[in-house]
């Protein structure tokens, strides 16, 4: 878990939406192998072990994936515009196989939600196990772009989309429906494509504060 990312990382439990606080017990650089999240108001406790943080299940069985197809990983590279280095970009489950050669086009950190088996964490890769309920336990509009596998369960495109900045691209199978709140940008035979609208006004009346 690259030190950065512990900002966007926010408690499950139901109150106010808080950081959480990091006791690092193992850095490797900027990365934390192992330690704990505790949350300040419920005291909920989320271990960071190998550079994943487990907020659910543990990762499955260590059985390594085939490395995808390179021209595979540039395709989602250009559907998630991953040209310039800020921010950070979710890939939830399979999608994640594409991380390692993901970095070697580009910059941007990448946080994978259940992380595939033999994926190593590091170097710009970051991992969290998901909760069973379908709220992810990061900030919203903290993540640029965001890619979802054909497992998806449909309750967490929703949360998913929550996570995603004003802008951001989304990339999800053609099985889910587009959702409220984006743009559909392209689709093909697999996959759309689709960026964030900006969260509508409540009034249309942009109120102005003087500043102290
Ligand atoms: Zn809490």
């Amino acid at each position: 878990m690259f030190i950065e990312l512990v900002d966007v990382l926010r408690c499950l439990n139901a109150h106010e939406e808080t950081w959480l606080v990091l006791a690092a017990e193992r850095m490797k650089g900027r990365d934390v192998i192992d330690g704990v999240l505790g949350c300040p108001i419920c005291h909920a406790e989320y271990p960071i072990s190998a550079g994943v943080a487990h907020f659910g299940r543990s990762a499955p069985a260590e059985t390594h994936s085939a490395p995808p197809d390179e021209n595979e990983t540039l395709r989602l590279a250009a559907l998630l515009d991953l040209t310039d280095a800020r921010g950070y970009a979710l890939l939830v489950g399979e999608t994640g196989i594409h991380a390692p050669r993901l970095r070697d086009f580009s910059d941007v950190q990448l946080l994978l939600v259940d992380p595939p088996p033999g994926i190593q964490m590091g170097d710009g890769i970051s991992g969290l196990t998901s909760p069973a309920e379908p709220a992810l336990p990061l900030a919203a509009g903290s993540a640029r772009g965001v890619a979802l596998d054909d497992k998806i369960q449909p309750e967490r495109l929703q949360s998913a989309l929550e996570v995603l900045t004003a802008g951001g691209r989304i990339v999800a199978p053609i099985a889910l429906p587009v959702p409220s709140g984006v743009t559909e940008l392209a689709r093909d035979d697999r996959h759309w494509v689709a960026e964030r609208m900006p969260a509508p006004r409540t009034s249309g009346i942009v109120s102005l504060h003087r500043r102290e």
